[in-house]
């Protein structure tokens, strides 16, 4: 494994324009890593990866490389580009323990992050390796958010996100878990208790509905809902799927490894949403893949589908008459996820989009003063690896805001009136 990595890293040719970088949603500064790791200096090259992207650790495992770093390696024109996510992975992995994230200077001051997915982790080491004092509210069990209850273990393992944990107690980080913000404490209870600023990194929880009859049926189900906790799912042997997108695909994939023989996902169109790297995964797991099947009601025996007609372009333009009955014990809805508004309705003055998304100035600070957000709550259902870089420019804000109050002391207790 280690020689792979090596020979991997000494094929990199240090690009003067490096094309992965720029590939990189969180601009990771490849080219650089690549000369310390080529050096043998590993525990630099962590503190470079983690200093530009604390979740670096999980974005080498979770990122669409095929897209981003390998996707823009200019060695892939012709051939082979390099895996700079297998090297990444090896470097964060052998730094994230013995990395020493502590403050310089503590700066008397404390946020308070609700939400522990990839944009509140990110939030909050970087905020407490700055020397804030923070506190995590978490509503589960478990730190991780989608990374937790979302991606099945088979592809993040859960062993990682409890190392992060250990990590950020070790910073100082508190972590109130089983806390819901909005339902016994809410926003304006943070700043009684003295918190400078709140970040906002709830996600997206909300399985987006069809609207469709037999929705509520028995063996109808919700694909946000089973990956959360699979074992307490009985879906039978045969498993149709609505949804061909990423999260689609862990749903097949994970009822295919708990037993099911058949996993069929159905997509409207002639083209699935998700990455052609997950299908070639889930196709190897023995997922059927079903293109021009629009969803038209569930029944207990399976669902029924209308053949879609599309057009020159292949826009689907409408719905063939007579409809065609699926067999399958459960049918899981997996079409994606939209924001709860618990926190909307609980906070005087904070605003939602007309999707319920929250809505936020250029600096990421909402329609409350000293209340910031980023990640998928902020920019709708997206990745891992979008909710650090968002997040990263969250905590850059914050720190804006709280130092210019610190400088105009008469500005201090401007949060939210209680
Ligand atoms: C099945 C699935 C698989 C995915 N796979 C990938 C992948 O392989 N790679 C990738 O890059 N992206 C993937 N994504 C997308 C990615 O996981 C999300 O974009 C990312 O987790 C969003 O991060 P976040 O921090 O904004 O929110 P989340 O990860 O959703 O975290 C929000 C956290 O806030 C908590 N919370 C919510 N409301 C409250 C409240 N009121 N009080 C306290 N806590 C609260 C939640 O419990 C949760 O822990 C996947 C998504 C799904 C659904």
């Amino acid at each position: 494994m280690a020689l792979h990595i090596i020979d991997e890293a000494n094929r990199c040719l240090n690009c003067k324009k490096p094309g992965c970088q720029k590939g990189c949603p969180a601009h990771t500064p490849i080219p650089q890593v690549m000369q310390l790791f080529n050096e043998g200096k590993l525990m630099e090259a962590g503190a470079l990866l983690f200093e530009n992207n604390p979740l670096s650790a999980i974005c080498s495992t979770v990122c669409n490389h095929e897209v981003q770093c390998a996707g823009n390696c200019v060695l892939g024109k012709k051939g082979n580009p390099i895996h700079f996510s297998s090297v990444e992975n090896f470097i964060s992995e052998a730094y994230l323990d013995r990395m020493e994230w502590k403050a310089e200077e503590k700066k008397g001051e404390s946020v308070a992050v609700i939400g522990s997915g990839p944009a509140g982790m990110t939030t909050a080491m970087l905020l407490a390796r700055a020397g804030y004092g923070v506190t995590i509210f978490e509503a589960k069990d478990k730190i991780g958010g989608i990374m937790q209850y979302g991606i099945p273990e088979f592809r993040l393992s859960k062993k990682l996100l409890t190392r992060y944990k250990e990590k950020m107690l070790e910073m100082g980080i508190q972590i109130r878990p089983n806390t819901t913000i909005g339902g016994a404490l809410k926003i304006e209870d943070l700043f009684r208790d003295g918190y400078s600023c709140v970040f906002i990194g709830t996600g997206v929880w909300r399985p987006k509905t069809l609207g469709i009859h037999g929705e509520s049926l028995g063996n109808v189900h919700f694909g946000l809902d089973y990956l959360a906790n699979p074992t307490a799912y009985d879906l039978g042997e045969t498993i149709a799927v609505i949804g061909m997108g990423n999260a689609a695909m862990d749903v097949a994939r994970t009822a295919l490894r708990r037993g099911a023989r058949k996993a069929m996902l159905f997509a409207r169109g002639k083209k699935a949403a998700a990455s052609s790297h997950e299908m070639s995964y889930a196709r190897l797991d023995g997922a059927e893949f079903i293109y021009e099947k629009a969803i038209e009601r569930i029944t207990p025996e399976g669902p029924v589908f209308r053949n879609s007609i599309f057009d020159e372009e292949e826009n689907v333009i409408g719905y063939s008459e007579e409809t065609e009955l699926i067999r399958a014990d459960s049918t899981i809805i997996s079409v994606s996820q939209g924001p709860k508004n618990k926190l909307i309705l609980t906070t005087k003055g904070l605003k939602g989009t007309d999707q319920g998304l929250l809505q936020v100035d250029e600096d990421l600070m909402t329609t409350c003063d000293g209340v910031f957000a980023a990640g998928d709550v902020v920019h709708g259902a997206k990745t891992v690896v979008a909710a650090v870089e968002e997040a990263k420019r969250a905590v850059k804000s914050m720190i804006r805001y709280m130092e210019r109050r610190a400088d105009a002391p008469q500005n201090k207790n401007r949060g939210i009136a209680v």
